[in-house]
């Protein structure tokens, strides 16, 4: 008889890499002395993987909140919305949301993870599901939980899609899945042309705004405010976990599309309510998202200088203002050997392999926040030089000891 833990191996190379020293996984932070820095085996590092875009999370208007929250509630919702655990504050939040984004209704979750996974009650087998082939793995396991097999287009690749699109049953239900900012290559979605095949095959359009909502558009409202083009997108979803500074999700759509969603999302339904510290943060964090744009632009003006100073360094970094900077490694042991260069160098980036990212294309996150001072993001700059020389990976480089 087989046993079902005989599979909980861990590859050789897990081994291989421990003993190189350059495991980049569960590294545990200690201290967060500042907002652009973390303590961890009591070195100070710059904290550059960090997707508190906005440095709410330490933000002390939004840590009173959280904590009267406590006072007022306590740490624990006590159960499911849908059950007993509904608070006014989730209400409050919902409606708070729903008049920030636009949108005429809105439901908060308990993480971001749990908001896509949510979606899965729009999907029935035999439905169109497509989605870029970078879309986050919540989004995949979305289609997983709704029956689907999710099919993926080549990323902004709308000539795939329009494709895919083809192919089709005349009579499927057709849902196009992508994210506004891809969290992995930190490029946009191409959302005028995808909005254009949307409308061409009768298509309903989901964005996952978990890495620029609060970021991008006048407003903050996410990419497709953005675009010019928020009427393109029927539902959008959303993580407090990045420039909200805390933990807890949300769908923001039509009425009837929360309402049923809020009744049939196993993910909403099956687990406990966002705790209050978490829903009052999101809150207080989203009165200084519309509050102070400046901080929109502060994220972007470090992402613009880091990402030119990489590029000119001579890492195949594509400069851009938005704060995931990705660059591309390739191979995963070298990604793992640069990640802990720059851990040496006194910066503490997010080293990335599949799944998290397509097979063979392992790249190392560098996440810019509002909080971030001048003289930390220099040393982001000096970090990749010495290590990329280190290593031999730029060009004019040569290789150092
Ligand atoms: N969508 C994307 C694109 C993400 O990057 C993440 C988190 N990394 C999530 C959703 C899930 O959000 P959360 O961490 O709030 O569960």
């Amino acid at each position: 008889m087989a046993d079902v833990f005989a599979r909980c191996r861990m590859p050789d190379t897990y081994d291989l890499v421990r003993d190189l020293g350059v495991y980049p996984y569960y590294r545990a932070v200690r201290e967060r002395p500042g907002g652009g820095e973390v303590v961890i085996d009591g070195r100070v590092l710059v904290q550059a993987g960090s997707n508190d875009y906005l440095g709410l999370s330490g933000d002390e208007r939004v840590k009173r909140a959280a904590t009267a929250a406590v006072r007022r509630l306590g740490t624990g919702s006590g159960g499911s919305r849908l059950s007993n655990g509904s608070l006014a504050l989730h209400e409050e939040l919902e409606e708070r949301l729903a008049a920030f984004l636009r949108r005429p209704a809105v439901m908060v979750t308990s993480a971001g993870y749990l908001a896509n996974l949510s979606l899965a009650a729009l999907m029935a087998p035999g439905d169109a599901v497509l989605g870029d082939r970078l879309v986050h793995a919540c989004l995949i396991d979305a289609a997983r939980l709704g029956g689907v097999r999710l099919r993926r287009y080549r990323h902004n690749d709308l000539e795939h899609l329009e494709r895919l699109l083809e192919a089709t049953a005349p009579d499927a239900g057709r849902l196009i899945i992508t994210e506004g900012m891809f969290s992995t290559s930190g490029a946009l979605c191409d959302l005028p042309g995808l909005a254009k095949l949307a409308r061409a095959y009768g298509a309903r359009v989901v964005m996952d705004s978990a890495h620029d909502a609060g970021l991008l558009g006048e407003d903050g409202r996410g990419a497709a405010e953005h675009h010019g083009l928020e009427d393109a997108v029927d539902v959008q979803t959303l993580t407090f976990s990045k420039a909200l500074g805390t933990i807890g999700g949300a769908v923001a759509g039509p009425r009837e599309v929360i309402a049923y969603l809020r009744h049939y999302a196993r993910p909403m339904v099956f687990t406990a309510a966002l705790s209050p510290p978490c829903a009052a943060a999101a809150l207080a964090a989203l009165e200084i998202v519309a509050a102070e744009p400046e901080r929109r632009a502060r994220v972007r003006a470090a992402a613009a200088r880091v990402g030119g100073e990489l590029a000119a360094l001579g890492y195949a970094v594509v400069p851009s203002d938005r704060p995931v900077v990705a660059v591309p490694v390739g191979d995963d042991l070298l990604c793992f050997r640069l990640w802990r260069e720059l851990f040496d160098e006194g910066v503490f980036t997010t080293a990335m392999i599949a799944p998290g990212v397509p097979a063979g294309q392992a790249l190392i996150r560098v996440s810019l926040t509002a909080a971030h001072t001048g003289r930390q993001l220099d040393r982001i700059g000096a970090a990749f030089a010495v290590a990329g020389r280190r290593l031999g990976l730029l060009p004019d480089s040569r290789r150092l000891p």
